[in-house]
């Protein structure tokens, strides 16, 4: 079967039973229109969230059948609920997307070797096992000069873009990504204020496993201790995304049994990537309350911001003398409201300047798998935001969730390095060291002991 099998376009599925009055609010007024990456791509009305919403209701009014043709219109979706954000009227487009997606998966509606692909990656994404055992003979090839030459040749292009757009991500590959490193219990230092489950994430382990160990020395220092269940899985929110809620629903309740076998009180269980953390607060209604958490899940960064950093860790921070765009992840700007939260950590850190893309609330083409099953809008999209980035003449782009943080660094290449802001604090307090900061920057040589932090943000 070749990748341009197309799929049997006689075929279709009915979609009843929408989300009571989940599009009724729509009043075709198209304020979601600028903010919808998928039409900024394709300037199809079909593919923005007004032209969905119109064939969900002639769908479920009989007068459009959900045939191949109306389904792919679905699949350029990214999912990142901007429109959500920008609707006037309240309409829910995230419950009617997240209730068609499962009608997507049925036979027939996608080409034999999309199935394929898909299915291929809900085998191996969340299950860190299998993709570092895929990942292995890839150690003598990713981030080395083979690599280069092998792109600079074309030789990634021979077998599709789906494998080009996966080979293109791919970033150098560490001993780290083998295995955790991390212990188990991690105590915390300084006066004690807490204790906190960490969830380490199957993509973020394998190809970032900076951002865990950052994240975990960050909430030490400020006083928590860290516990980190080794038997730990996937959250499922790759799954999710695509719609596939049986195995959602069942790398979910592992994930609620590992971290509920952890003895002792939890204040929190936390999360450093953003796509886990929108889809681990969805627990309850995925799990239809057959399985929830004892402690509440929170994005690290909103626990850090509402508990506050210690005295002891606010001492600690040296300046970092970077410029610094924050890039806010759909699943947190517009799945979990967070917006203040990491910018306010970030500003904690002497030297350290912010500034703000002009596109902030737009999708960067990454979003779950879609990067690696819609390759062309998702390329587009990675250039659209990595140009907004660069604009802001920024050294550095903070960003909070692992498959933003691989689609900014292909895209952006050298313009500007990519790191997690729990990596910029980490780095800041003398707890981890941070590669790629520009010439120059770094962590300050000034005299930092026994100063307080206010005189060394003070103008002279
Ligand atoms: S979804 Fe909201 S913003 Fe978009 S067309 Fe409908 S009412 Fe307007
Ligand atoms: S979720 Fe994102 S890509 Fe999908 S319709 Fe809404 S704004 Fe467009």
């Amino acid at each position: 079967m070749t990748q341009s099998s197309r799929p049997d376009q006689s075929v279709s599925v009915n979609l009843p039973g929408l989300p009571a009055g989940a599009a009724d609010p729509c009043v075709h007024c198209g304020f979601c229109l600028p903010t919808c990456a998928s039409y900024r791509v394709l300037a199809s009305e079909m593919d923005s969230p007004r032209g969905r919403i119109h064939a969900l209701r002639a769908i479920e009014a009989g007068e459009l059948e959900l045939d191949a043709s109306v389904a792919s219109h679905f699949d350029t979706c990214l999912g990142c609920f901007a429109c959500v954000s920008a609707c006037p009227s309240g309409v829910r487009y995230d419950q009617l997307i997240e209730h068609t997606r499962p009608k997507l998966i049925d036979a027939g509606q996608r080409s034999p070797w999309d199935v394929a692909f898909r299915r291929l990656l809900l085998q191996v994404l969340p299950y860190p096992s299998r993709l570092r055992t895929l990942l292995q003979p890839l150690r003598i090839y990713a981030g080395t000069p083979v690599q280069a030459l092998a792109r600079r040749a074309g030789l990634t292009r021979l077998f599709g873009p789906q494998i080009e757009a996966m080979e293109r991500l791919l970033p150098p590959l560490a001993a780290d990504s083998y295995r955790d490193h991390l212990p188990q219990l991690n105590p915390a230092t300084g006066e004690r204020r807490g204790r906190v489950a960490l969830l380490l994430g199957c993509v973020q382990r394998c190809f970032d496993p900076a951002v865990s160990k950052a994240t975990v020395a960050v909430l030490q220092a400020n006083g928590f201790e860290v516990v980190l269940p080794p038997d730990q899985g996937c959250c499922g929110a790759v799954s999710h995304h695509q719609g596939e809620l049986e195995l959602t629903r069942q790398l979910a309740s592992d994930l609620v049994r590992s971290f509920n076998a952890i003895e002792g009180d939890l204040d929190a269980v936390l999360v450093a990537a953003s796509g886990c953390g929108h889809t681990m607060k969805a627990y309850g209604e995925l799990l239809m309350g057959d399985a929830s958490f004892r402690a509440p899940v929170l994005d690290v960064h909103e626990f850090l911001a509402e508990r506050g950093l210690s005295e002891h860790f606010l001492r600690r921070l040296q300046p970092l003398e970077i410029t610094v765009a924050f890039h806010d992840a759909c699943h947190m700007i517009h799945g979990q409201r967070i917006k203040a939260q990491p910018r306010d950590l970030l500003h904690n850190i002497p030297a350290l300047q912010l500034r703000e893309a002009t596109e902030a609330g737009v999708c960067c083409g990454s979003a779950g798998i879609y990067n690696l099953v819609q390759p062309q809008e998702a390329a587009e999209l990675g250039r659209i935001k990595a140009d907004d980035l660069s604009s802001t003449g920024a050294d550095l782009v903070a960003s909070a969730n692992i498959g933003c943080t691989l689609q900014l660094r292909q895209h952006l290449g050298t313009r500007a390095s990519v790191h997690h802001p729990m990596e910029l604090l980490a780095a800041s307090a003398g707890l981890h060291p941070l590669p790629g900061l520009p010439q120059g920057a770094g962590i300050a040589e000034v005299a930092r002991k026994g100063e307080d932090r206010q005189l060394l943000q003070r103008p002279t």
